[in-house]
């Protein structure tokens, strides 16, 4: 037995160091924020990490609309990490490992929280498996009110995942929240005579022992989770390589033939919107139809319509969300009219140039019943009128403001800086002001944030 007293000094001064620097490492390992601050959507999103590629393996059992499945994360810590949390909602978990050691966890509503074996310093990469299963429970939305959001059964045995906004955590865990975008594999493992479409490039199908075969998806440009579709069912691809980008649709087997040809104009539109707008950001687009989608979304690549004949303007809507959504995301929901605003102003512009209608004029008269700021919305007006037609008006505005050559040279220019980033709106009043040479502060604050609409530019 030693008496501590009696060790010599320099002895002594080690030990207390010793047990400083642990109460200093002990105090510097923090658990991750269980949110990314998102005014609209507080508990979306995660703090303390980013990350780079989710890698999904799901094998799915259409008799219970069941999945089961590996999700392996990558990511890089951004502080000094105790544990961290995932947003997933639903499904059983059966086991987490980080870095190849079983990590603890919690669960508490769709905040999954992570306690790996070792503490994770600022700055390492590291990898989070989770094994899960179970029937996915769609989520309702509170931005949403017309549909469920994540996997569900659709109509006529379809199934799959369409997210936006919150969806994507019934079916993968994430860090659910637009601001921290990373690249995808998906594999997806279906009965023999079932497709699953996905985001990105087929890269792969192989068949396996047990009458099931693996699609296997690559989605290698950073994508937002809520851009993330898999569709499962009796597709027919039908592929178009006549325009500048190669485009491969998605239909049921049997879909009415008026439904599939009214798809023929894309390639037309793609070729509008680059002369506009500048290179579509990814390697391939499409759609897939999903019998019972109340509605069409532009998923990453591959957007998702319902079974009905499409009318152009919906597919203008969509395509031009690859660049203004996709490519240029919002890095907070409030700034949704990025997204809408935009792809509203081309759904006009297509009226007013490619069909000669007056399609501006639509959107004026539209817009006479004195919508509300779409800059500054409550989440139930996430996807509300204001939102898509005040948010093209102010394009409008800007357009009547600086001159056509001036506005196209904005939005390209505003494309150009931040592809396959994130935004605010901020950003494009930086490049707006930049292109033009003018203060264009007090323009966008009347269009985008006062309650009273401008009357004119
Ligand atoms: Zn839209």
């Amino acid at each position: 037995m030693r008496d501590f007293q009696a060790s010599p000094k320099p002895l002594r001064i080690l030990a207390a160091l010793i047990v400083l620097l642990t109460v200093f490492i002990a105090s510097a390992q923090q658990p991750g924020a269980d949110g990314v601050g998102d005014r609209l959507y507080p508990q979306l999103g995660n703090g303390g990490y980013d990350v780079e590629h989710y890698d999904i393996s799901l094998r799915f059992t259409p008799e219970e609309n069941h999945i089961s499945a590996r999700t392996v994360i990558e990511a890089t810590a951004t502080e000094d990490l105790r544990s961290f949390n995932l947003d997933l909602y639903g499904l059983t978990v059966e086991r987490v490992n980080v870095n190849g050691a079983i990590a603890s966890f919690e669960r508490d509503d769709s905040e999954f929280i992570i306690t790996p074996a070792t503490s994770l310093a600022a700055g390492a990469s590291f990898a989070v498996a989770v094994d899960y299963a179970g029937v996915p429970s769609p989520i309702a939305d509170p931005g949403v009110s017309f549909v469920k959001l994540g996997w569900q059964a659709w109509e006529d045995a379809y199934f799959g995942a369409v997210s936006e906004p919150s969806g994507a955590m019934n079916w993968f865990p994430s860090n659910n929240h637009p601001s921290d975008k990373a690249s995808y594999t998906m594999r997806i493992t279906v009965p023999d005579g079932l497709t699953a479409a996905a985001n990105g490039v087929l890269t792969e199908v192989t068949a396996n022992q047990d009458a099931t075969r693996t699609i296997i998806w690559e989605m290698s440009d950073p994508m937002a989770s809520y851009l993330t579709i898999v569709a499962v069912g009796d597709f027919v691809e039908f592929r178009d390589d006549s325009g500048p980008v190669p485009i491969r649709n998605y239909f049921p087997a049997g879909l009415d033939a008026d439904i599939v040809s009214g798809f023929d104009v894309t390639q037309e539109i793609m070729s509008w919107l680059i002369d506009l707008i500048g290179p579509y950001p990814f390697s391939e687009y499409g759609v897939v139809v999903l019998p019972g989608f109340p509605a069409a979304l532009e998923t990453q690549t591959l957007s998702a319509f319902g079974a009905e004949e499409p009318d152009p303007i919906v597919i203008v809507h969509e395509l031009v969300h690859q660049w203004f959504g996709n490519s240029v995301s919002p890095a907070r929901w409030q700034d949704i009219w990025l997204n809408e605003g935009f792809a509203t102003f081309f759904m006009a512009l297509y009226l007013e140039e490619i069909e000669d209608h007056q399609g501006m004029e639509l959107l004026l008269s539209v817009a006479q019943a004195d919508l509300p700021p779409p800059g500054d919305i409550e989440v139930s007006e996430l996807f509300g009128p204001s939102v898509y037609f005040r948010g093209a008006l102010t394009l409008n505005a800007l357009r009547a403001r600086v001159g056509d050559d001036t506005f196209f040279n904005i939005l390209r220019e505003y494309y150009q800086r931040h592809a396959h980033s994130v935004v605010t709106t901020e950003d494009l009043i930086a490049v707006a002001e930049d292109v033009s040479g003018r203060d264009l502060g007090e323009f966008f604050d009347a269009w985008l944030y006062r309650e009273e609409m401008p009357d004119g530019p």
